[in-house]
């Protein structure tokens, strides 16, 4: 048996991850936590003893005893349980990606330090894991993302001044929580992806492209020295990386539909960067280093609950994250302690970009 704590169990990748384990008889939820909901009718009908609404996950992590943790709690708030998982060497599934791009040194060092697995389940990560295993890295000279191009795909950057909040949620492949659905639409998504990708398999900034893939059904590619790229296909579900993950290295059976190839259409474009500006931050942030990308998370969850709240518009998340970027130090942080406070000085500074003038 295998005991898997869920973390984040009553949101979109939580609530396909207990259909995953309920599908296998090798895995056992020994843990449950979400950031408010209730969670006594889930813990009884899957008889879980180690609950917990809100607060620090450490403690219920430490008496759950388990062999997996899923990390699919929203934003910087995972950063804890991405690093207490690491630091022990139990194997990490992780959704959070906010975690590894706000916590990436810190990570990598409690992930080496541990000796133990980190498994993504954000599908890109999952897929370009699947191509890259058992490769010589002198081999590879580059990694694609793809993205859907979200639901503004082909507008200008004018076009996107007045969209509305039902409009940016509107997602055209992937059904997931508000959050990361406004980071799609943005193309922030993007960005935190191709920062996880850097710390995921020690690529350069340089070697991550991104392409515009309207369908979403090639999650991504490794391109080889040879000229030889490899390529991850699939229909665009989330209990296909979920399940990898979980059942890793064991690459369980799932019930996901049969992809058929006679219905498919394999299109690629170039993302529009003056429309889309967060591609770029990232990567700029990214390659400052240090706290910059934790500035970018945390600059970004602000602006985001704004425009969810109705207080802002769409095109001024990227300039809250570019004007916050543009004040902070972006010093390392030498352990947790330091990057908790990076993380609240760029939210202070975002927010208060943010007050009407
Ligand atoms: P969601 O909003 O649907 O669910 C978030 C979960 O986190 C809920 O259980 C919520 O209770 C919990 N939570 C919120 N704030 C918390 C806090 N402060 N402390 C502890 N728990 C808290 O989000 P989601 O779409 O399931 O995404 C979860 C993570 O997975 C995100 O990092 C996202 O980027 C990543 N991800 C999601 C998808 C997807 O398809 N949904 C795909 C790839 C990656
Ligand atoms: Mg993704």
């Amino acid at each position: 048996m295998k005991r898997v704590a869920l973390l984040g169990a009553t949101g979109s990748i939580g609530r396909q991850a207990i259909e995953i384990v309920n599908a296998h008889p090798e895995l056992e939820l020994c843990a449950l936590q979400s950031g408010s909901s209730p969670l006594d009718a889930l813990a009884h009908e899957h008889d879980v003893a180690h609950v917990q609404v809100g607060g620090d996950p450490e403690p219920l992590l430490e008496r759950s005893q388990p062999d997996v943790v899923l990390n699919a709690i929203v934003g910087f708030a995972g950063v804890r349980a991405t690093l207490w998982t690491l630091e022990r060497g139990i194997t990490l599934a992780l959704a959070n990606k906010e975690s590894l791009v706000a916590a990436g040194e810190l990570a990598i060092a409690a992930r080496d330090h541990g000796g133990g697995t980190l498994v993504p389940v954000d599908s890109e990560h999952s897929a370009l894991r699947q191509c890259l295993e058992g490769r010589d890295p002198e081999t590879v000279t580059g990694v694609v993302l793809t993205a859907s191009g979200g639901p503004f795909r082909g507008r200008t950057r004018a076009e996107l001044a007045g969209v509305t909040t039902d409009e940016a949620l509107a997602h055209p492949t992937w059904a997931m929580g508000p959050k990361i659905t406004i980071d799609s639409a943005t193309l922030a998504n993007k960005g935190l992806e191709v920062i996880e990708a850097h710390w995921l398999f020690g690529l350069a900034y340089e070697q991550i492209e991104v392409i515009v893939h309207p369908t979403s059904i090639v999650h991504a590619l490794v391109r080889f020295r040879d000229g030889a790229l490899l390529a991850h296909l699939g229909v665009p579900d989330m209990r296909v990386p979920i399940s990898y993950a979980l059942t890793y290295p064991e690459r369980a059976a799932t019930n996901v539909p049969v992809l058929r190839l006679e219905d498919l259409r394999l299109d690629f474009e170039r993302v529009d960067d003056e429309a889309f500006p967060m591609l770029e931050l990232a990567r700029e942030a990214g390659r400052r280093g240090g706290t910059a990308p934790c500035a970018y998370n945390a600059a970004n969850e602000v602006a985001v609950a704004g425009f969810l709240a109705g207080r802002l518009g769409f095109l001024d998340i990227p300039a809250t994250v570019e004007a916050t970027l543009e004040r902070v130090s972006g010093a390392p942080a030498r352990d947790l302690d330091d990057l908790v406070a990076a993380d609240a000085k760029a939210r202070e500074l975002a927010a208060r970009g943010l007050q009407p003038a």
